[in-house]
């Protein structure tokens, strides 16, 4: 199987570069940001505290995450319901940045991706997936970009679905959410020395595509 493992902070392209992958080498997208969010969202809409570990485990026996179609049209699905416009809500990212602490959570959806990922080619895009998900996968990458660079693509790509919000509010939850998940004691984000570090402040997404697709043909 080829799986190709993405991590990085909030804002970094990684979700555009891994599709672009994705579609070039004509294998699956994982998104697995979208299945903590989808986590979030569940326990938003039940009243429940994404940071009460007791009540989101009684939670989780309900939560069924699916994926349809692919590339631009990709769907998430919860409990059959293409919740793929609520989960990128600005108020989910935060939920889904607390919510992802949880042993429980992380447990859930780890298991769920490493299964995903032993069953067919997969980028995978996330926090902890060259640490955690996929140690051993073979391609590795870590893609950042300046706070800067990633609070305004986040604040574009906000405007863009009619938000209302500030560019400074967007910036100061960035960096808070980066702090979350760098310092969070379970499966933080961190670079591994085996990853390949991408700071794509000054390339275009088809640029880092371009970098991870020629690492991955180097090998063929
Ligand atoms: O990538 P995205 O911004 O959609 O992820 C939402 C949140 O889900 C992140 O802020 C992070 O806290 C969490 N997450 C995670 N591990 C992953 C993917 C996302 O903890 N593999």
């Amino acid at each position: 199987m080829i799986n190709i493992a993405i991590d990085g902070p909030s804002g970094a392209g990684k979700s555009t570069v891994a599709k672009l992958v994705a579609a070039k080498l004509g294998i699956t997208y994982l998104d697995t940001g979208a299945m903590y969010r989808a986590c979030a969202l569940y326990a938003v809409r039940r009243s429940v505290s994404v940071n009460d570990e007791e009540q989101v485990a009684k939670l989780l026996p309900d939560v069924d995450i699916s994926f349809a179609g692919e590339g631009e049209s990709k769907r998430v699905l919860l409990n059959g319901e293409d919740v793929s416009s609520a989960i990128r809500e600005h108020a989910i990212s935060k939920a889904a940045s607390d919510i992802s602490k949880l042993h429980c959570v992380r447990d859930f959806l780890v298991a769920q991706q490493r299964k995903i990922a032993s069953e067919s080619n997969v980028v995978l895009d996330g926090r902890d997936i060259t640490s955690n998900v996929l140690p051993n996968a073979k391609y590795k990458f870590f893609l950042t970009a300046s706070a800067d660079v990633r609070a305004e693509r986040r604040y574009k790509e906000l405007i863009a679905r009619g938000a209302d919000i500030e560019y400074e509010k967007v910036k100061a939850d960035i960096i808070d959410r980066d702090k979350n998940d760098s310092q969070r004691a379970y499966a933080p984000l961190v670079l591994t020395p085996d990853s390949t570090l991408i700071d794509s402040s000054e390339m275009t997404p088809e640029q880092v595509a371009d970098v991870i697709i020629a690492q991955v043909m180097a090998d063929k």
